[in-house]
């Protein structure tokens, strides 16, 4: 055998190896050491923060946030980098100023932020009544007292509330507001020290018909104080948004599967986030992982059976709008039935174990966990099946297609309090987290898309119905006009 066949057989035979299952070990090692070594994501995400700032769908920066992901992408040399682009409603904050007067004083301005889907131009005065943590008994307790005043509620629920009360989101706080007559919404933030909070205080993700916004928590407390007292609170809000149609892309790239090419394990985060801060955390973290999972495995040229999509999605904070359109154009083109499994990483930080949205998964994502675990021993590997929603795995999910990610992700109680705050910046950023992220997922994702079988089928509607169902779902996606049955 002459040098160059000898080559050519070596190569033979670490190409046929790579395809085995039983090798994936061998792999997973190699990605853990590129991973540990040469992992971007997290000056990636610094430099962005950086150059970009916040990464709001259909705005400027978001286009920059697109273009960032594909050029890094591209560089990493993927298989096929494209954009997706789609159309769909946004709405964008301009302008508000929020003033108080008491009694017959003289009106004063509060620190205050738009909450999403707020009618396009508000000038408006009224009486404020408190309403409690919002909820229907809050309500009920006196069916006439918000009719035409601005509502004063607490985003979550007061310490004298009923016992077991439970806590509704902001827009069924405002929702309710609304079918109770109210012609305005102050809703004040749970996390101390003026930290502001933004996001949709839509159900339906149509625009509401009064402006809803939120205040720091002491300015809040100090309203409600005031309340008590005998003089009226007056409320003056004007407040321009913009909402119209915006056009944003998905970023798609891919690893192509060697054997199985056509069935595809897409691996998914959000890369738009809220304007108040640069989103950090949320998706920063999550968006900026999937980027070096994508860096890792192509460096490595890894070539599983199946094929590797890894999206970055725009869109999600307004309502899933690119996942959505994803979905969509996957049916239309009928590329849906090769989706295998979804994978979603949004703010998922240090996971130390994996989870999928059904028991049929658990035996495959315990076997991949306990190879990473050989590796790792601080991989816990607690498996766990269960579905949520609200982000983009939710429109594959209600298609039936198994979705799962990373599982026992940890967050500090810090970090949690600027979820949509004006205090979602990179400092908050765990260095060490973000790797973790990668590495595990990384092995997972070629795990999925190497696997002999893949024993989780797509479900059909009715049992997709029964893991709604199963999982307490239905109410809430009733609420958002996602109850399809
Ligand atoms: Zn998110």
């Amino acid at each position: 055998m002459n040098k160059f066949a000898l080559a050519l057989a070596i190569l033979f035979c670490l190409k046929v190896t790579a395809q085995t299952p039983e090798n994936s070990k061998e792999i997973f090692n190699l990605i853990n050491q590129d991973v540990l070594h040469n992992t971007e994501a997290y000056n990636n995400l610094k430099n962005a923060t950086e150059q970009i700032g916040h990464r709001l769908t259909g705005s400027e920066n978001g286009q920059k946030a697109e273009q960032y992901a594909y050029d890094l992408l591209q560089s990493y040399g993927l298989d096929e980098v494209t954009f997706q682009p789609f159309m769909a409603d946004s709405w964008s904050r301009e302008s508000l100023r929020f003033k108080i007067k008491k009694g017959s004083g003289d009106f004063e301005e509060i620190k205050a932020v738009s909450l999403a889907h707020s009618p396009e131009k508000v000038s408006l005065t009224g009486d404020i009544v408190d309403m409690g943590s919002g909820t229907e008994a809050d309500y009920l307790a006196d069916v006439e007292k918000a009719k035409d005043k601005i509502v004063l509620a607490y985003l979550g629920v007061l310490p004298d509330a009923k016992e077991g009360t439970k806590n509704l989101h902001r827009s069924e706080k405002t929702a309710l507001a609304i079918k109770y007559g109210a012609k305005g919404v102050i809703l004040y933030n749970t996390v101390p020290g003026g930290v502001l909070l933004t996001g949709t205080a839509s159900v339906t993700g149509s625009l509401i018909p009064i402006p809803a916004i939120c205040i720091g928590l002491e300015d809040g407390l100090a309203l409600k104080e005031n309340l008590v007292g005998k003089d009226q609170l007056t409320a003056a809000i004007d407040m321009t948004n913009h909402a119209g149609k915006i056009t944003a892309r998905n970023v798609v790239a891919r690893i192509k599967g060697d054997g199985l090419p056509d069935e595809k394990i897409v691996i998914g985060g959000h890369l738009d986030s809220w304007d108040l801060a640069t989103g950090a955390i949320d998706n920063g973290i999550g968006s900026f992982a999937v980027i070096d999972m994508a860096r890792t495995l192509k460096k490595l040229d890894v070539r599983p059976k199946r094929t590797i999509e890894f999206v970055l999605f725009m869109g999600e904070e307004e309502g899933l709008l690119g996942s959505k359109a994803y979905v969509e154009r996957a049916i239309a083109d009928k590329s849906i039935d090769h989706i295998k499994y979804m994978l979603n990483y949004d703010m998922t930080n240090d996971p130390k174990s994996f989870q999928a949205s059904t028991e049929e998964s658990r035996a495959l994502f315990e076997s991949i966990g306990a190879e990473v675990k050989s590796i790792d021993t601080t991989f816990k590997n607690n498996f766990e099946a269960r579905a949520g929603l609200h982000s983009d795995h939710q429109p594959f999910m209600l298609e039936g297609i198994p979705t799962g990610g990373g599982g026992d992700s940890y967050l500090s109680k810090d970090v949690l309090n600027c979820y949509h705050a004006d205090c979602d910046s990179f400092d908050l950023v765990d260095k060490n987290g973000i790797k973790n992220t990668v590495r595990f997922n990384a092995m997972l994702a070629f795990g999925l898309a190497n696997a002999g079988k893949i024993t989780a089928k797509k479900l059909s509607d009715e049992e997709v119905k029964d893991l709604m169902i199963k999982n307490n779902l239905e109410e809430a996606l009733r609420i958002s006009g996602d109850w399809k049955w």
